[in-house]
């Protein structure tokens, strides 16, 4: 199957490899459920990769404030023992 999204071939995948876009198939019965539940999956998707994207950078920050925090430490360690000679 198509994506009606990103047009990449996906074979028998119901969910686009290339985008995550979700394929209902059209024979399925309870059509206007299945959109709903797609519009549903593709917002709780898009928010996901929000705060996926929101959280690696918060995650980058707190990495190099711990990080620089440490080297200052030991800079002062380095000048407190070298200085106590
Ligand atoms: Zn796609």
């Amino acid at each position: 199957m198509q994506c009606p999204r990103c047009k990449t071939e996906n074979g028998t995948r119901t969910i686009c490899s290339k985008c995550g876009y979700y394929m209902y198939r059209p024979d399925v019965a309870n059509r206007a459920q299945m959109t709903k539940g797609q519009q549903a999956i593709e917002d709780t998707k898009l928010v996901g990769k929000k705060v996926g994207k929101v959280f690696k950078y918060v995650w980058m920050i707190v990495t190099l404030i711990v990080m620089s925090a440490w080297l200052v430490a030991g800079m002062v360690w380095l000048v407190s023992t070298l200085g106590g000679q």
